[in-house]
């Protein structure tokens, strides 16, 4: 029966509750899931080395026969040890398995075997600990390689997954109309979870992941384009585009950019109609986001309607409230500040004057969203630097006001083609260039070994009249030999930068304390401000011209890039010094691509290829659904291929109601865990 793919997983032979329960911690509950576990990598026995050449420390797959099995040993706490001596021919090793008899008895003297494990050991004398191995002469040499947890080893998954599918292929089914499936060149869903898991070769596996990543991507886009549809049927305030901001382009300092005046227009054209607006203003750090939310504000402000800008952190807030009342007191609105770190009286009286309608802007971190504020007419809600937001947050900041209209601003660039996929309900407009004559941040990576000379640079630069951030990764001395903010600072004010002016701030300083160093710090009363990564976000200080970065290892290539665009922000040819000691191979590649770029679009690529998506944007504050088959980033041309496909689906059947698009239906919303279609 069919229903027995959705039963608990203890239904396949074998499984018992502490198997099952090993299973659950991997969110494996039926069969069903149990097919669904796709495997992270597929090990190729094929590629197997001689064990002279297999590298120390790391995995490997040799090709063994075994010599002799020696006699399990039973240490403390039961622990058994089991070994065995191999050998590929030439040289000899030692085979270790820890606590599996059976796995150590499927051993025989005289087989060989492929064997996948760590190699230890000297040059003299290695050792495999716990490979996973088969038999020399099977026929399919590729195995899947799959997140296992300890107890559970990946030949139980294997037996368990065959009989899973097994009871999957006497009911096959299929959730793409045939002609999508014609139409892409797709495999059947069968046999994709068929290979995926017992691949007949390296291409059957291979396309088989492609169908399942198709599959995905697809349901992933239904569910995104679904949201953006019901979205354009709620109603939002219409502003009039005859409204002019002319006054605002004649108070600004500069003259906007190109990319800034055209995201200026798309918001405004957005504005003017009576669906909310939901888009993602997205440019590098120093394209001059910030005005372009003042542009917005200002013309909802003459249409009589309210906005709100939120910031993630109390140092942004205030900053760009100071920028705001810049550009638009002077044409009579009204902008104001509320923060947690208010008084009391404070916020109960800008409380009531929102309510009263008598402030145009208000700019705040999340004390803004609280159920205690009300707004008169609410309609224009910003968030910059959303990826630091959770998506409750930002859900209940959309709740204010009967659907206000959105901007959120983003200061990660995202591909645009991610971009699509993460925000698929909103519309995007990119700044693509920075401000004329700004120049590219001068990089370099070093060693500790030149800290001294880094920092002769930096009083040189400070003596021309500019300011200097020095970066750490910890505020408080610990185990680890990374610096720490406090001791640096102490240290640099009697050392480094002795008789210059310094300060120190990190997130655990009050707020008012924090206001009070960055204020000096803009008014160029500090010379050089040694902090944490408080002022990766936003922070805007023209006159920083130079930053060190200590512990560089420590940050990922955006976050390097979002500290680094806090300097080279004015006229000023400015520089980033970048310290570490770590030779690792990940770390030297990152320093390579700081130094030789400075193109955010470009360095955001990178990361996202050598870390994933998943991190890239901290743990689940993107509100994607996890996915797990497809890499989205390097799935560009697939989840091209699988919107278009959407598109063509939703657009003869909207609601997926037509009996073909069941299948899906109900799989698009198995992925996004809720009701998001209707
Ligand atoms: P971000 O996009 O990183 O938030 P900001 O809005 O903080 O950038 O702007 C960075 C700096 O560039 C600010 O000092 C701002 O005054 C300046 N700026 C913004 N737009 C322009 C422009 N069109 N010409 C010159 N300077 C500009
Ligand atoms: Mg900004």
């Amino acid at each position: 029966m069919a229903a027995d793919l959705f039963s608990e997983i203890e239904y396949l032979k074998g499984v018992g509750k502490a198997r099952g329960e090993k299973y659950r911690k991997l969110g494996i509950n039926s069969p069903y899931d149990l097919i669904y576990h796709i495997p992270r990598a597929y090990l190729d026995f094929r590629a197997y080395v001689p064990i002279c050449q297999s590298k120390l420390g790391d995995y490997n797959v040799l090709k063994l026969t075994i010599l002799q099995k020696n006699r399990p040993q039973r240490v403390r706490g039961g622990l058994v040890i089991c070994n065995a001596i191999a050998t590929d021919g030439i040289d000899s090793i030692v085979i270790v398995v820890y606590n599996n008899i059976y796995g150590f008895q499927a051993m025989q003297e005289g087989q060989t075997y492929y064997m996948y494990g760590k190699v230890n050991g000297s040059l003299m004398r290695r050792e495999i600990s716990a490979p996973v191995f088969i038999k020399a002469e099977e026929s399919v040499l590729i195995q899947p390689i799959y997140r296992l947890t300890q107890g559970l080893s990946v030949n139980m998954v294997r037996t368990n997954m065959r009989q899973a599918l097994g009871i999957m292929e006497k009911f096959p089914f299929e959730t793409l109309p045939q002609e999508i499936l014609d139409g892409y060149k797709l495999p059947p869903l069968m046999w994709s979870l068929e290979n995926i898991h017992f691949p007949e070769s390296d291409s059957a596996a291979e396309e088989a992941r492609r169908r399942l990543a198709f599959d995905e991507l697809l349901k992933l886009q239904l569910g995104m384009t679904m949201m953006k549809l019901r979205r354009r049927k709620t109603t939002a305030f219409a502003m009039d585009s005859s409204v002019s901001i002319d006054d605002f382009s004649r108070n600004l300092p500069f003259e906007l950019t190109e990319g800034q005046s055209s995201a200026v227009a798309d918001i405004i054209r957005d504005l003017c109609r009576n669906t909310p607006m939901n888009r993602l203003l997205q440019g590098d750090v120093g394209s001059g986001k910030t005005a372009v939310a003042a542009a917005a504000c200002c013309f909802a402000a003459k249409n009589g309607i309210q906005s709100a800008l939120m910031a993630p952190t109390e140092i942004l807030a205030s900053q760009h409230y100071s920028t705001l009342s810049a550009l638009l007191e002077p044409l009579g609105l009204n902008v104001c500040l509320l923060t947690g770190a208010a008084t009391a009286k404070k916020k109960n009286d800008i409380r009531a004057r929102l309510a009263a309608g008598e402030i145009d802007v208000i700019v705040g971190t999340h004390a803004i969203i609280q159920k205690d504020v009300e707004y008169k007419a609410l309609g224009l809600v910003i968030t910059d630097e959303q990826h630091r937001f959770g998506v409750a947050q930002r859900a209940a900041l959309a709740e204010k006001g009967d659907s206000p209209h959105r901007l959120v601003m983003s200061a990660t660039p995202i591909p645009r083609t991610l971009a699509l996929m993460i925000y698929g309900d909103l519309d995007i407009s990119v700044i693509s260039q920075l401000p004329k004559g700004r120049q590219p941040v001068k990089t370099y990576a070093v060693t500790g070994k030149k800290r001294a000379d880094a920092f002769g640079f930096v009083r040189k630069l400070i003596d021309e009249g500019r300011q200097a951030y020095v970066v750490c990764p910890m505020i408080e001395d610990s185990d680890s030999d990374l610096f720490a903010v406090k001791t640096y600072a102490e240290d640099a004010a009697n050392g480094n930068l002795k008789g210059y002016s310094t300060a120190l701030l990190h997130g655990r300083m009050r707020a008012a304390e924090k206001e009070k160093v960055m204020k000096k710090f803009r008014d160029g009363e500090i010379q050089a401000l040694i902090c944490t990564t408080v002022v990766e976000v936003g922070v805007d200080v023209p006159n920083a011209a130079v930053m060190v970065i200590e512990n560089a290892e420590r940050f990922g290539l955006s976050q390097l890039h979002q500290l680094r665009g806090r300097v080279g922000r004015g006229e000023f040819l400015s520089y980033c010094i970048l310290i570490t000691d770590n030779t690792n191979e990940d770390c030297m590649k990152r320093m390579k691509i700081m130094t030789h770029t400075t193109d955010g679009f470009k360095i955001a690529e990178e990361d996202l290829k050598m870390r994933g998506p998943g991190d890239f944007f901290g743990s689940a504050q993107h509100g994607l659904p996890p996915l797990k088959i497809a890499d989205v980033a390097c799935s560009m041309e697939l989840s091209g291929m699988a919107q278009e496909c959407a598109q063509r689906i939703l657009a003869n059947d909207p609601t997926l109601s037509k009996p073909q698009h069941r299948a899906l239906k109900l799989d698009t919303m198995r992925l996004f865990d809720k009701d998001i279609i209707g």
